[in-house]
């Protein structure tokens, strides 16, 4: 089947801007999967995982939310913030969720619930495509991983 664009764009960048096969997001009403020619259609993100498949490889990224948008055969993202599995700092993900448990754990009266769980959403979502890094097979010896 011929591909279809994906433009994923934050405030500050364009994260990834490419043709793919499949885009599978995480919609507010529940997981998305868009092949090429999918119906135009617009809809909310939550924090989560996007897995792009083009020509047989998986690439996963880290989105905390957002928009999506199928609109003449191209996938716009407009995403709050969005990092590629190897752009994603483990220990700085560990920080942002320790501190986010901490403010909630102490259920001061002047915590903000919803700012706290949401950096919980989107440590959890940053740490899932951590985990594929680590669950992908060694290269061959002498070959580095892209
Ligand atoms: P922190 O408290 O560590 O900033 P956060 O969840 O509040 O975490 P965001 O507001 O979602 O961070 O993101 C702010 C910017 O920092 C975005 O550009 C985002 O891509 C980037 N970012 C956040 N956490 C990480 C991380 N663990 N690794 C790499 N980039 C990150």
């Amino acid at each position: 089947m011929a591909p279809m664009k994906l433009e994923i764009i934050t405030a500050e960048r364009v994260v990834y801007s490419d043709e793919v096969d499949v885009v599978v997001a995480p919609g507010v009403e529940g997981e998305l999967g868009i092949l090429p020619h999918h119906a135009p259609l617009m809809t909310v993100l939550l924090p989560g995982e996007i897995t792009i498949r083009k020509g047989g490889e998986q690439t996963y990224l880290a989105v905390s939310g957002g928009f999506l948008e199928m609109m003449a055969n191209t996938v716009t993202i407009l995403a709050d913030a969005a990092e590629r599995s190897d752009e994603i700092d483990e220990v700085r993900v560990q920080e942002a969720m320790k501190r986010a448990q901490e403010r909630v754990a102490m259920r001061s009266s002047d915590m903000d619930l919803e700012r706290a769980v949401n950096s919980i959403r989107r440590s959890q979502a940053r740490l899932k495509v951590v985990q594929r890094r680590r669950s992908r097979p060694s290269p061959p010896p002498g070959q580095t991983q892209p």
